[in-house]
């Protein structure tokens, strides 16, 4: 008998082989886009058709092959990134198999140009079922753009096994995301049929993740970092309000490599315990650096699961960091009661109240509010001994007292006549409706910042407290409303007029906003050439300068959230979303100069004390009032 054993040809080893490395259009994409990291790209561009069964092409700006490696490169086993089993051990490469060129070109026709650097010429090569069917030189820039077509055209099993187009287009986007997630430092993009869904410059991390997750995450991600000698994590996880009902954006890096780690899953949602819910899923993107010999990245094909040395330290040590991070982010800054020399020299601390003004506060209702019995707020009056005790420690001696008395009258008619209480008061039926500003006209009002986020402005008699943001939001919309309606409204030229380009339905969105945001000082132009692509090139004055696409980006974010509202018009929409997007945020610091304008803006509002939404801008205090909270009455 005759022996039965035979190797198998290589194009049916390759096929084999491609079950496990490609087993969907998503997977190749995984391979082509690594493949381009590895070669050193800052450019990388996905190119997919029909959910990537016809066609998968990634072009980058990488270094390139010769004409034999372009050859070689699609044999099995065949990789420049290790020669010898222990380099393994010390892989900074996504690749290393040496198995996916081999594998795709088992299963799908393909298309290379490659060029280097110092080549004259680049390689054109064709391939089919594993054979070269041509390879020529040709003209190409320094790079590689590879084109896989038609998937399986020679597996009609595997194809038929393919799913529909969008869920294999979802499988793509997933592997697309996390291989640009992990390099932020490298310009992506993704053009689905034609139109370009990710266009993703290069920048930091956050400015990545908030690229792909969207701008909703602006200023809900905490920052984690924490190192250790052989091992740093850094990244962001998604403040508490962010958790999910599915498990969705969850990102592990380890070494920029994706993985799928349910026991790393575990650490983190353990360190987010008791602060979500017991059936959502905290979002996070965490990077893991440690030394390559730590982990063993063999262990998958697709490598999408791998080994620690040691799993327990990195279990405790990506916990520890993630408590860590929510731990300085949940416990709020301490206050800080000690007055600084400006505000000690507020009239308002400085000096004394008048008759008058205690009189006002005693009949005011606040004051009743916490003098009155069974009222929730009344303070006890302090049996009286006891405070004269405390009076007398604390105040001069009678002498003193009149000599100083008279000092302090004297002083106070110098000062300008007190305006009435009930523009100030916090109690007063409609205390907001003053269009008389509160401030001080006579005497130069003061202004201090207090925690970056209220500015403390000296009032005629007492003082207002603004909200700097939501200050800045009334003001803005009173500002937009108004040329919205016609007003002129100055309009800055930029000097670099930012391109902007879109999802089909953002775009759709931006062009039928055009005309309002033209009224409030906008000036965006859809562009001729390219679809879905707008360029920025004005914006009204006093506006917050700089980042001009994000804002539009933001519009949009915002105004989507609105549009069950449907009782405004979109003008009104856009002016609201407008003004509460360019105000200034808390945390900026201002100039005196700045809380001056802002004070005076605010009060030449029509309704300078609430945001549209019906929030507070201020509130004031009056000498009085603080007389009275220290039963300085009698
Ligand atoms: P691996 O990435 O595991 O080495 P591949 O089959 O993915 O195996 O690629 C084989 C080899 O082809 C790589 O080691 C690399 O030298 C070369 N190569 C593949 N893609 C590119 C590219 N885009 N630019 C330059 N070289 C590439
Ligand atoms: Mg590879």
């Amino acid at each position: 008998m005759a022996d039965i054993i035979q190797l198998l040809p290589d194009n049916i080893a390759n096929q084999i082989a491609a079950g496990e490395v490609i087993q969907r259009p998503g997977s190749a994409v995984k391979e082509l886009l690594e493949n381009a990291v590895d070669a050193g790209a800052t450019r990388i561009q996905l190119v997919v058709v029909d959910a990537g069964k016809s066609l998968i092409q990634v072009i980058d700006n990488g270094k390139g092959m010769s004409e034999t490696d372009a050859r070689m490169s699609f044999e099995r086993h065949a990789t420049s990134k290790i020669k010898q089993i222990d380099d393994l051990y010390s892989i900074k490469t996504m690749g290393f198999r040496g198995e996916a060129l081999a594998s795709i070109a088992a299963v799908a026709q393909v298309e290379l140009k490659t060029k280097r650097a110092e080549d004259e010429l680049g390689t054109h090569l064709i391939i089919e079922n594993s054979a070269v069917v041509s390879q020529q030189p040709c003209a190409c820039n320094v790079g590689t753009i590879i084109s896989m077509k038609n998937l399986f055209f020679n597996v009609p099993a595997r194809r038929n096994f393919l799913k529909s187009n969008p869920v294999e287009t979802r499988h793509i986007i997933d592997e697309f995301i996390r291989v640009a997630m992990a390099f932020p430092n490298l310009f992506f993009s993704l053009s689905i049929n034609g139109a370009e869904q990710f266009h993703l410059d290069a920048g930091n991390a956050k400015q990545r993740i908030i690229q792909i997750l969207g701008n909703s995450y602006n200023a809900k991600l905490v920052s984690v970092k924490e190192e250790m000698d052989y091992m740093n994590v850094h990244g962001f996880v998604g403040k508490p309000e962010t958790a999910r009902k599915t498990r969705g954006d969850q990102y592990f890096f380890v070494n920029n490599r994706f993985i799928k780690s349910a026991y790393l899953n575990h650490a983190i949602n353990s360190a987010f315990s008791e602060m979500i819910a017991k059936d959502s899923f905290p979002s996070y993107v965490l990077f893991i650096d440690l030394d390559p010999a730590q982990v063993d990245v063999n262990v998958h094909p697709t490598k999408q699961e791998i080994k620690f040395e040691d799993e327990k330290i990195v279990y405790a040590f990506v916990q520890s960091a993630v408590k860590h991070a929510l731990a300085q982010f949940s416990i709020a800054p301490s206050l800080d009661f000690t007055l600084n020399a400006d505000i000690q020299q507020l009239d308002a601390i400085s000096k004394p109240f008048t008759h008058e003004q205690k009189e006002a506060v005693a009949s005011s209702s606040l004051f009743n509010t916490f003098s009155k019995k069974n009222q929730a707020h009344l303070i006890e009056p302090t049996n009286q001994s006891e405070l004269k005790h405390w009076k007398s420690f604390y105040e001069p001696s009678a002498l003193n007292q009149a000599s100083q008395e008279k000092t302090l009258t004297q002083q106070f008619a110098a000062k300008p006549l007190p305006m009435g209480n009930d523009q100030l008061s916090l109690d007063d039926d409609s205390p907001f409706v003053s269009t008389n500003s509160p401030l001080s006209v006579h005497t130069t009002t003061q202004y201090m910042q207090l925690h970056y986020t209220y500015v403390v402005a000296t009032a005629q008699s007492g003082f207002v407290v603004i909200h700097q943001q939501l200050a800045h939001e009334r003001i803005l919309y009173e500002r937009f409303s108004a040329a919205s309606h016609g007003a002129q409204i100055l309009s800055q030229q930029l000097l670099f007029p930012e391109t902007l380009s879109l999802p089909p339905a953002d775009a759709a969105l931006l062009q039928g906003l055009l005309p309002s945001l033209h009224a409030i000082g906008y000036t965006i132009e859809a562009s001729e050439v390219e679809q879905h692509c707008f360029q920025i090139k004005g914006v009204p004055a006093d506006t917050l300068q700089g980042n001009e696409k994000h804002a539009i980006e933001l519009l949009l974010e915002q105004f989507k959230h609105f549009s069950s509202e449907v009782k405004f018009s979109n003008r009104e929409k856009l002016v609201r979303c407008m003004a509460r997007q360019q105000a200034i945020k808390t945390g900026q610091a201002l100039s005196t100069q700045e809380m001056a304008s802002l004070a005076q803006d605010l009060f030449a509002c029509k309704v300078p004390n609430v945001t549209p939404t019906g929030s507070p801008t201020y509130v004031s205090f009056s000498e009085g009032q603080l007389d009275g909270m220290f039963q300085r009455l009698m």
